[in-house]
């Protein structure tokens, strides 16, 4: 082969390989990526009645993080408020309050804990209400959590997540007058924050 085929041959492979890439990470940069699972990724590593997981729906949601951008994540919901949580995340994203991560919890090892002190925003989890034997309403998908550092609950007086307080300058805390709330409350979602014994600031549910 001469060495000027040799050349074209190199920038031709080059440049069939370079401009889609390049074109695709533009893309990525737009907006960023939090949670991209298939539904079986997403309901893996647990024992989840097999009714119950065909209840299921992962909805893709994008909403503005604390660094200002947009990002992508994803929320595993009872199929009958995938619809809800969609309109919802719309309202969300349009008003820029800030959401920090939504990442089904199966990436924090079905554990609530890891996932509010990483302040992630989830909804399905097959548990109980914590410190009782009650099933949760996550445990059917239809409460989610939002920004658990900032919409810590409070019990007796204490946070969870360990050492979060609930502080309405905050950016990302949901005040009754916030658009989170309005969104939620709007179609008929509780809020946790509204209970009277345990004030659960992340928490919304729908029956
Ligand atoms: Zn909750």
């Amino acid at each position: 082969m001469k060495r000027i085929t040799f050349y074209i041959l190199l920038i031709s492979i080059f440049a069939a390989f370079s401009l889609p890439g390049r074109s695709g990470s533009v893309l990525q940069n737009k907006v960023v990526i939090d949670s991209r699972m298939t539904l079986e990724e997403a309901t893996s590593g647990l024992k989840i009645p097999s009714p119950l997981k065909k209840s299921l729906s992962l909805v893709s949601v994008n909403y503005y993080s604390f660094d200002g951008r947009l990002h992508e994540g994803q929320v595993l919901v009872q199929s009958k408020l995938a619809g809800e949580i969609r309109e919802i995340f719309r309202e969300i994203e349009e008003s820029r309050f800030p959401v920090a991560k939504v990442v089904p919890i199966v990436k924090y090892g079905w554990s609530d804990s890891l996932s509010m002190s990483d302040n992630n925003t989830s909804a399905f989890n097959y548990r109980l209400v914590k410190g009782t034997k009650v099933m949760s309403a996550h445990a059917t998908g239809r409460a989610i959590d939002i920004n658990p550092l900032q919409n810590p609950q409070i019990k007796r007086g204490k946070a969870s997540p360990l050492g979060a307080k609930y502080d309405i300058k905050v950016p990302g805390t949901i005040t009754p007058s916030s658009p989170v709330a309005k969104a939620f409350t709007r179609r008929g979602w509780k809020w946790g924050a509204t209970w009277r014994s345990t004030k659960d600031y992340q928490h919304f549910e729908k029956k």
